[in-house]
């Protein structure tokens, strides 16, 4: 099969969060199973160039249709770890991609309106006809209206399109003047209740509205967050689309590149390990004390690693912080947030405890030390409000650092708590806890410092149950090709 990816992230060059995992993880397995598979992704000047092999102009003038007249674009192609990626370079004075971050922009929305018609008009133009169009999140919602509205009659008519939706948080909420920019035009069409309205605001646009509407399939990334958009406050007001939709409707939770994110091999960490031999593990998080200037001492070391989002928990993350300091324990933060007013709150936590030998604070992205952090770390906290997948508490499974993790989404789909679960005892696989405040959190921290602490040989055992687990791309790879094989057979 021919499978095009239209997103906003793949790893690493641009990624933000579990979308460029999933993009380009996903993609290498569906490449492994024989299939080929392109990316189109915007050329931003603040990628990460250095993971990008034979990064050339592929196609020189592509003028994309954009309001009264047309933008000029370069295509440029590059390999990202094998990966065939074409990115997309508008020349215009709007700089859409040449900004210092991926997101944040009030042009966000005209942003990548641009991006999803810029995708199509480059296959259009280069006479490519994928088979299936995969495209994720807000970001490229308007693809599958683009297609069906205005490409299919011009011939681009064989692709069908899966629409994955990763963060219904951000839905690309906009006003009508897309409709002019993109030519689609018609607001007495679009902004109807069946088509592009907002649900709430019956004067705006919705992007991901659009991109349920308009899919052949669409996808969210566990069973439990499918569910949990369609009944609860989790869909955050498209339930109701959804619900009229359900039918092309499934949760598939996300896999891991497994290939990646691999002990035995990850050239970011010094210390290479596996199940059978977990003594490199501690050499890691010794090193990991040494990077951080940590004290060592026989402690623990617990960690979070991610977006610091409200949607992670951020009073809960900062109260674990304390927690783990009058525990015993030692606790490692790596984190930022598009928002000034959570970073601003971390950095002055980070300087209170600036003189604390067992803890670190690091505000900012940076890839190599969360390798690090999973290799050295023994737990890892996620005490997300919401998690629709979740890859963290995935890594941290594989690399034997326990996750500690609130019931919700992915995690419930993926965390079995070691002393209260339904699975087996040796299915077990970490520490679960279910309402989202301190007690909560306070209790499954206690068991696991406790473990780690008085039963060393059981926390062990628990390490390397984790470390059985397979949450590779392996099923879900295959769920994706069942899906892709029914809407291109309708
Ligand atoms: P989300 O998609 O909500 O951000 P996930 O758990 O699905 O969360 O994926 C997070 C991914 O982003 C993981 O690969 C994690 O290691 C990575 N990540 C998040 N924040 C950072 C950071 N500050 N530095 C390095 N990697 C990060």
């Amino acid at each position: 099969m021919h499978i095009v990816m239209i997103a906003s992230e793949c790893a690493p060059v641009s990624k933000v969060g579990g979308l460029a995992d999933v993009v380009s993880g996903l993609s290498r397995e569906l490449e492994l199973r024989g299939n080929l598979i392109e990316i189109i992704l915007p050329k931003y000047d603040c990628m990460r160039y250095d993971h990008i092999w034979g990064l050339h102009v592929a196609y020189h003038d592509l003028w994309v249709p954009w309001g009264n007249g047309a933008i000029h674009c370069s295509v440029w192609f590059g390999f990202v770890h094998g990966r065939k990626c074409f990115f997309i370079d508008p020349h215009s004075h709007d700089n859409f991609f040449n900004r210092d971050n991926y997101y944040g922009y009030p042009d966000d929305a005209m942003r990548f309106a641009f991006f999803s018609k810029a995708a199509l008009e480059f296959l259009y133009k280069t006479g490519k006809q994928p088979d299936i169009i995969h495209c994720h999140d807000w970001q490229t919602g308007l693809v599958p209206v683009l297609l069906y509205e205005i490409y299919e009659a011009q011939g681009l008519n064989h692709p069908r399109v899966c629409y994955s939706i990763h963060n219904f948080r951000f839905q690309g909420i906009t006003g009508t003047d897309i409709l002019s920019a993109t030519q689609l035009n018609r607001p007495e069409y679009y902004q109807h209740y069946d088509r592009l309205q907002d649900n709430t605001h019956p004067t705006a646009l919705n992007f991901m509205k659009a991109g349920i509407v308009y899919s052949n399939f669409i996808t969210t990334v566990s069973p439990t967050h499918a569910w949990e958009a369609l009944h609860t406050e989790q869909g955050y007001g498209l339930g109701d689309t959804l619900h009229i939709h359900k039918d092309k409707f499934a949760g598939i939770l996300n896999g891991l590149d497994y290939e990646v994110w691999n002990p035995e091999i990850d050239p970011l960490i010094p210390y290479h390990y596996n199940i059978d031999n977990l003594d490199n593990k501690y050499a890691n998080k010794e090193a990991l004390r040494d990077r951080l200037l940590l004290r060592k001492d026989f402690k623990p070391i617990i960690a979070f690693v991610g977006r610091l989002d409200v949607q992670k928990g951020v009073h809960l993350i900062r109260h674990a912080i304390f927690y783990t300091l009058q525990n015993g324990a030692q606790f490692i933060l790596l984190g930022n947030s598009p928002e000034s007013n959570i970073n601003n709150e971390f950095l002055q936590l980070k300087a209170e405890l600036n003189d604390n030998e067992d803890c670190h604070l690091e505000i900012g992205f940076d890839e190599e030390l969360a390798h690090l952090i999973y290799a050295g770390s023994d737990m890892i906290i996620m005490p997300s409000l919401y998690e629709p997948c979740g890859l963290t508490q995935l890594i941290a499974l594989r690399y034997g650092t326990v996750p500690i993790v609130r019931s919700v989404g992915g995690l419930a789909d993926t965390i079995f708590d070691r002393d209260f679960s339904d699975k087996p005892i040796t299915a077990r696989n970490g520490y679960v806890f279910h309402e989202a405040d301190y007690m909560g959190i306070e209790s499954a921290m206690q068991r696991a410092i406790g473990l780690w602490r008085d039963y060393p040989e059981h926390f062990q055992r628990l390490i390397k149950q984790g470390m059985q687990y397979n949450y590779s791309w392996h099923r879900s790879g295959q769920l994706y090709l069942d899906i892709y094989e029914k809407i291109r057979n309708k």
